[in-house]
C-alpha cells in the first residue's frame, strides 16, 4: 500500500520532534517515521549514569522549557526520554513506530519512501536520523588479534558488566571522559587519548558553551573574524562525576598505544598494558544509508547542503546530524533553529 504525506520526516528522536514542531505551526501536514519502539531516540540507549552537559532549561526544544529534574542540576537520560515523550504527546505529533525507513528514492515530480512496512510518497523529506547508529572505530593495527571484548560507547550500560576486570577506555571526548569516570572506582582503568584530555572550566556548562556558539555565529554571519568558539575553550564538560573522578586523581589519561596485541595494549617505547576489554568512545558518523538511492554522498561520506537543504536533491532537508546541518543542530536546544529554517523553507516551496 502506498500513503502520501506533503512531508516525511524521518526519526522520531528529538531532531525529527523539532521539526514537528515547527511544520506543525506552519500547518503543514506530515508524517514522523520512527525505527524505534518507544520515545526517545538515542537516549533511550546510553550508559545509566550519563548526565546532560546542560542544565534542563538549557537543553528545551521549541516551545516547551526541559522541566528541571528533581535533586540535579545536569538531568540523566531518563529524564530526556520522558521529556521526549511529552513533547510529541503534548504537541500531538504523528509519530508511527517501529517503522524503519530503508530507502528514499526519486519518483517524478515525488520522493518515494520506501519501509519495512510499506510506501510512502511526499513533495519533500526530512532526514534526522542521528548517529548513535553508525559507531566509529578507527583502524589499528593488530585489532583483529585482540582476544578481549571490544565495546563501543554504544555498548556501554554500567559498571558491573566489566566490574574487576582491566579496562582501556579510548577517547579523550565527553564520551571517553564520562565512561571512564564511570569505570574509574570498580575497573583496572587504562585512559587513552590521543593528545591530554583538555577539561573546560569548572564553571563552564552547556548554557555558556551555546553562548559561545552564538558569538561565533554572529561573528561569521557579520563576517567577522571566527572567534574559534567551542572548541577553543577545551572539549570535556565538568560533570559532577567526571569533576569528582578527576579531583580524586582517577582520571589519569595515557597517549594513544601504537597496537593491539592478543591480550592487551603495547606502546611504541614497549610498554604493554594487559586488558580484558577495550572500549572504543571514539564517535560517529551520520546515519545517512538510507538516503543512499540518491547518490548524494561526497567523498567524506557527507552530503552537501545549503543551509538544511541537499544541494544535490533540493527536496531533502539534513536536520540533526552536526554543525554541518546547522550550527549546534546536533544539540538539544541548538535544533530548533534549523528546524525552523527547514520547516518554512519547505512550507515556502510547498506554496
Ligand atoms: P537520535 O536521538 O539518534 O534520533 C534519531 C531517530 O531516528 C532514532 O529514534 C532512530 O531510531 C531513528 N532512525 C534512524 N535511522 C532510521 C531509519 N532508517 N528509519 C526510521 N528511523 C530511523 N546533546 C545535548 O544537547 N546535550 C547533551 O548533554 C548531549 N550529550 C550527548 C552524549 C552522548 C553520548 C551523545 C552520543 C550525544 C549527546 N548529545 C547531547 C548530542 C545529541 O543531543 C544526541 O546525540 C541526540 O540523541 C541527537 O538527536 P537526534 O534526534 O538527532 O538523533
Amino acid at each position: 500500500m502506498t500513503r502520501t504525506a506533503p512531508v516525511v520526516v524521518i526519526g522520531g528522536g528529538q531532531s525529527g520532534l523539532a521539526a514537528g514542531y515547527h511544520l506543525r505551526r506552519l500547518g503543514v501536514d506530515f508524517v514522523i517515521l520512527d525505527a524505534q519502539t518507544t520515545p526517545g531516540g538515542a537516549w533511550q540507549h546510553v550508559w545509566d549514569s550519563l548526565r546532560l552537559f546542560s542544565p534542563a532549561a538549557y537543553s528545551s526544544l521549541p516551545g516547551r522549557l526541559m522541566p528541571p529534574q528533581n535533586g540535579a542540576t545536569y538531568p540523566d537520560a531518563q529524564h530526556v526520554v520522558e521529556y521526549l515523550a511529552d513533547y510529541e504527546k503534548r504537541y500531538e505529533l504523528p509519530v508511527e513506530r517501529p517503522v524503519r525507513v530503508l530507502g528514499v528514492h526519486r519518483d517524478g515530480r515525488l520522493l518515494r519512501v520506501e519501509t519495512d512496512s510499506g510506501t510512502w510518497q511526499a513533495a519533500a523529506v526530512i532526514s534526522a536520523a542521528g548517529t548513535w547508529w553508525r559507531p566509529f572505530l578507527p583502524a589499528t593495527a593488530g585489532r583483529g588479534d585482540f582476544g578481549g571484548r571490544q565495546l563501543h560507547t554504544v555498548d556501554h550500560r554500567r559498571p558491573r558488566d566489566v566490574a574487576g576486570r582491566r579496562v582501556i577506555v579510548v577517547g579523550g571526548g565527553n564520551s571517553g571522559a564520562q565512561i571512564a569516570a564511570d569505570l574509574a572506582h570498580d575497573t583496572e582503568l587504562t585512559w587513552v587519548t590521543r593528545r591530554p584530555p583538555r577539561f573546560l572550566p569548572d564553571d563552564i556548562n552547556g548554557r555558556a558553551l551555546f553562548d559561545v556558539a552564538t558569538a561565533r555565529r554572529r561573528a561569521l554571519d557579520e563576517g567577522r573574524t571566527d572567534t574559534g568558539g567551542v572548541a577553543s575553550l577545551g572539549d570535556i564538560v565538568a560533570v559532577p562525576p567526571v569533576r569528582e573522578a578527576r579531583d580524586r586523581g582517577l582520571l589519569r589519561s595515557t597517549p594513544m598505544f601504537t597496537r593491539l596485541t592478543p591480550t592487551g595494549a603495547e606502546w611504541a617505547d614497549g610498554t604493554r598494558a594487559e586488558a580484558d576489554a577495550i572500549i572504543w568512545c571514539t564517535g560517529f558518523r551520520p546515519t545517512l544509508s538510507h538516503l543512499a538511492p540518491l547518490r548524494l554522498r561526497d567523498c567524506h561520506g557527507r552530503i552537501a547542503v545549503e543551509g538544511t537543504r541537499a544541494v544535490g536533491e533540493p527536496r531533502l532537508h539534513l536536520l540533526g546530524y552536526g554543525d554541518w546541518t546547522g550550527p549546534a543542530s546536533a544539540t538539544l536546544i541548538g535544533v530548533g533553529r534549523p528546524a525552523r529554517e527547514a520547516a518554512r523553507d519547505i512550507a515556502a516551496s510547498l506554496g
